[in-house]
Formats: structure tokens, sequence, C-alpha cells
């Protein structure tokens, strides 16, 4: 265990870090490390090539969760009135229990299912005998207490590894019930390489049992889905406000405080606005090809990637009322916000900060930083793929490997009466020229300083390697990093679930995290904190290849 000292170094050189982090590992280990951690040159249009979406090495702590969580715990967690039911041992169901924080508003009908955990609890026997009866049992007693629109059923490992036909006992049910959608996600924690197999997997699911399924027209002008979004710390609700407040109708976010029928009645929109990439790309590219609908890369934290988001929308709607209307919000809210920095700057300005979290927050919470004038010096994702470090160009080159392989690729089509085109070609082409780019996301790198280290899949050992070497001012990341970086002494804030604060996205968001920044920051109890290994020496430990 390392302690980090509140000397700074003043300086250090990436590639003496990167070789510091690699140094202690097995060389087979320090080379496919190596790949995984990348000093950044990012060029106009040329970054350099990173290792990601590739197996941890087993026996490193890695920050990943598995592809259930991703499915049930990131995409279909934050909807409200859809029944989620995890088949599996109780002990997966750690992610089915608000974990990550998920706000929700009840709204009109009431239906709000987000504070209850449901499984199947398998024993032993189910485990030897087959889990079907007891899942059927299961969507049984949950319609007959609930009477839900939908109930979906999530497959952990043992499920896999058993076999039970989770998809058929679905659409049993389903036939049975009459009004209640049920369909199944075959979503094992051992699936992919991480939760972003998951992601996939609840998109694929989503989009071909629920999106498209109600044609009753929606109400509202300029109408937009928000994909990435997930109303963490009620990020949501300060997003919406916001859209309220400019006339943008937003139909359906995915997923935070979503409901069953805004994502069947998605396919109305006429925007699909994509906040994180990683997670719901794949929702992006299925809605554009079977309904038209373009979508644009957005990012609604930080005030000023706020207001450049909004007005992306509002080019993209080519409304002249539109336009002036986002003009007159981002001129009303953003002197609050320029009061919050000017108060805060002075006592951040210049300090560090690192990022590890996510397949984009590691890259939006970067705005929020430089609002305040600290410098980002490190930064990476859990579960990224190449395309989000270095952009959606390397798409056509990206390998796919067994791993990839294992999660389904759904084919869809242009909906034989329902696929419009929301822009002619000429428009498309005119909106680009203008700055509107389409199906289009620069990644990472290219908005970290050169000399930055940018790190996939960082793990506890470089966690603790990097703190001590580079002594950062905050670290950021999950809940399992958070003791540790903090006995370490420096303050750490989860961007994942946001500890107990949020809502950090928009403008009011903005203002919160300056505040909550400013507060760790600034404390002096770190400089007091003493792990116990300091003051008694005799815990040593030592790895066993040492
Ligand atoms: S890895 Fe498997 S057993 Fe562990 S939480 Fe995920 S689904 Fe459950």
């Amino acid at each position: 265990m390392v302690t980090a000292t509140k000397k700074k170094m003043v300086q250090w050189d990436p590639a003496d870090v990167k070789a510091e982090l690699i140094k202690k590992y097995p060389p087979k280990v320090a080379r496919k490390r190596a790949k995984q951690i990348m000093i950044n040159e990012a060029l106009e249009n040329e970054t350099p090539e990173i290792t990601a979406n590739v197996r941890t090495t087993p026996g490193i702590i890695t920050m990943r969760g598995c592809t259930y969580a991703g499915c049930k715990g990131v995409i279909m967690g934050p909807t409200r009135d859809i029944v989620n039911l995890v088949h599996g041992p109780i002990g997966c169901s750690f992610y089915a229990w608000l974990t990550r924080r998920n706000q929700t508003d009840a709204g009109p009908d009431g239906d709000n299912f987000i504070n209850y955990c449901f499984s199947t609890d398998m024993q032993e026997q189910d485990i030897i005998f087959g889990g079907e009866k007891k899942l059927a049992a299961a969507v049984q007693e949950i319609y007959d207490l609930m009477h839900p629109k939908s109930i979906a059923i999530f497959a952990t490992c043992p499920v896999g590894l058993i076999g039970d036909d989770i998809h058929t006992v679905a659409k049993n049910m389903k036939d049975k019930l009459g009004d209640c959608n049920v369909y199944a996600f075959s979503c094992e924690g051992y699936k992919g390489v991480s939760q972003s197999a998951g992601h996939h997997i609840a998109n694929n699911q989503v989009f071909r049992h629920i999106v498209g399924e109600n044609d009753t027209p929606t109400e509202g002008e300029f109408k937009i889905n928000l994909l990435g979004e997930y109303n963490i710390g009620g990020d949501g609700f300060e997003i919406d406000r916001i859209f309220k407040k400019c006339g943008i109708t937003n139909i359906a976010t995915f997923s935070g405080n979503s409901t069953y029928d805004q994502f069947a009645t998605a396919h109305q929109a006429d925007l699909n606005a994509v906040m994180c990439h990683r997670s719901i790309n794949y929702v992006a590219d299925m809605l554009e090809t079977k309904f038209g609908i373009p979508w644009i890369k957005v990012n609604f934290i930080g005030a000023n990637a706020t207001a450049k988001s909004l007005r992306k929308i509002a080019a993209y709607f080519e409304d002249q009322a539109l336009i002036d209307r986002v003009e007159a919000v981002i001129k009303e809210e953003m002197p609050e916000v320029e009061t919050a920095v000017a108060d805060i700057r002075s006592r951040t300005e210049g300090k560090t900060a690192m990022l590890f979290v996510g397949g984009s927050r590691a890259h939006h919470y970067q705005e929020l930083f430089k609002e305040v004038g600290m410098k980002i010096i490190s930064a990476g994702y859990e579960f990224a793929h190449r395309d989000d470090y270095e952009g959606r160009q390397v798409l056509p080159n990206l390998k796919v490997d067994a791993d990839s392989r294992n999660i389904e690729e759904i084919e869809v089509e242009a909906d034989a009466t329902r696929f419009k085109p929301r822009k002619t070609p000429v428009q498309l082409v005119a909106l680009e020229d203008a700055g509107v780019k389409f199906k289009h996301y620069d990644g990472l790198a290219p908005d970290m300083e050169e000399g930055t280290l940018i790190i996939d899949d960082l793990n506890q050992y470089e966690a603790e390697k990097l703190v001590e070497i580079m002594k950062p001012d905050i670290f950021c990341a999950g809940i399992k990093e958070k003791f540790s970086i903090m006995k370490l002494g420096v303050p750490m804030k989860q961007l994942h679930s946001y500890d107990s604060g949020g809502p950090y996205a928009g403008f009011q968001g903005a203002i919160n995290f300056y505040h909550e920044i400013d507060r760790l920051t600034s404390s002096k109890v770190w400089t007091y904190l003493k792990a116990p290994w300091q003051e008694s020496p005799e815990l040593t430990a030592a790895y066993v290849w040492e």
C-alpha cells in the first residue's frame, strides 16, 4: 500500500509515470497494460491508438462491473414503471436496488417500482433442477401484486450456466397475461469484457420489444429524445427544466426518469440528442435506420457545454423563434453561473484532477473542472471502446473479436410505413457545414492536453501509484475506489452515483458541482489524515512476484 504525501512533484514526465505504473507487472501483463496506457499526443485528425474493450487480466482488481450490471443497473434501472426482475441469486441484486441513485418522478399515473428490488432469489435446488418454473411464478406474482405495463427479466451468471430459457418463459407469460409486455435480457455477467456488453444487450431488447409500440401522437414542438442520460442525483430533472424553458419537447430520455410509454413513442421524435455515447449509441443508430431520426452528440455537463448543446439542438430545427428563446434562456441562466465561478475560481485555479469513470463521464466532467480553472492530468474509462477515446472515425477499422461476437447485432431495416427522413440530404449537408455534425463524436483524447495520461481500465494498484506519483488535488471514480483513495489523503468524488450530491448537469447543476469541488479541494482535513500504517508501520505487505 502506498501513501501520498502532500509534497507535490513540480514536474513529471508522462513516459516515466507510465514506466513506473507497469514496472512491477510480469512481462506479459506489462506488455498488455502498456497498450492501454496512452501518453496523449492527439492532434487535429490524428489520435494515437489505445487498446480498449479487452478482458481484464485475471488477478487485477479492476474498476469494471459485469454485463448484467450494465444492462440492469445502467440502462433499465432508471425506468420507473417497468418491473425489473432479476433471475439469479440474491447477491447479484446489489445492482438492483438504487445503488446508482437514479431519481424519478412518479408522475400523474403514480406507477413507480424503482424503489423495489425484485429477484427470484435462486437457491441450490433451482441451480440443480432449473429455475424456469420459479421465474414464471415470480412473473405471475409481480403481475398479481402490481399490474405493471411491462416486466423485464434479467439473466445473471448462474442462469446462463444452467441454461434456463428465459426468453420462452417471457413469451409464454406475455401471452398468458395479455396486457403486460414481458421480455428478457440474456445479460449474464460473464458475457462481455465489462458492463459495456450489457448496455448493448439492453439497447437491442428495448428496441426490439418496446420502441415503436405506441403510435398515439405525442404533443409538443421541437421533439427530441435524450439518449444516455440516467438522472443520477436529479441530473435529468435539471435538463428537463431547461428544455421546458426553451420550448423543446423531450419525448423520451433513455433512460433517466423514463416510462414504458416514453420508450414506446420515441420513434415520434425528430432528433436524438446523445449524451453518453458508449452506453446508448446503438439505439441512436437503430432509430435512424428504422425511422429516419438523425442523431447528434450533446453534453449537458458543464454550463458552457449546456449552452453549446442547446444551440446545436436549436440550429438543427432551423426555427428562429427557438434559436432566440434558447439564447434568452442562456442569457438568463449564465449570470448566476458566472457569479459562482468568480467566487470559487481563486481557490480552484491551477489545481489538478484525475477522472476514471464510465464510458463518457471522464470526458464530460472535464468541462466542469475547466470552468473553475482546474487541469485534468490523467483520465480514462472503465468500459469504453476505442471510438470513445479516439473518435468514431476508427469504427470501420475496429477488429471484431470473440468477446464482441458474443453480443448479438440485430438487423434493423427501414420501417415500411413509419420511416420518414427528418431532413433532406441538402439540409443535412447545410447543417453539417454550419457545424451541426451528425453521427459524430471526437472522443476523449482530442479534448485532453498533450502529455496527459489516458488510461483504459485502470486498476486499484495503478490508481494508488498514480496518486502517489502525480498527487492530484482530487480523484474522481466510483464506490469501489472511494475509500482506498481517501486513505491516501486525497479527496475522492464519486461520479457514478455522486455520493449524496447532485444534480450536476445543466446550469444549476454546474453551480452545485463548483461548490462541491471547492469544498473538497479546499478542505484542510486531508492534511490531518494519517493512515494506520503511517503511524504503525508493522502493517506491511509484498506482492508475490517481488
Ligand atoms: S458477475 Fe455474475 S454473479 Fe456476479 S453480479 Fe454479475 S451476474 Fe451476478
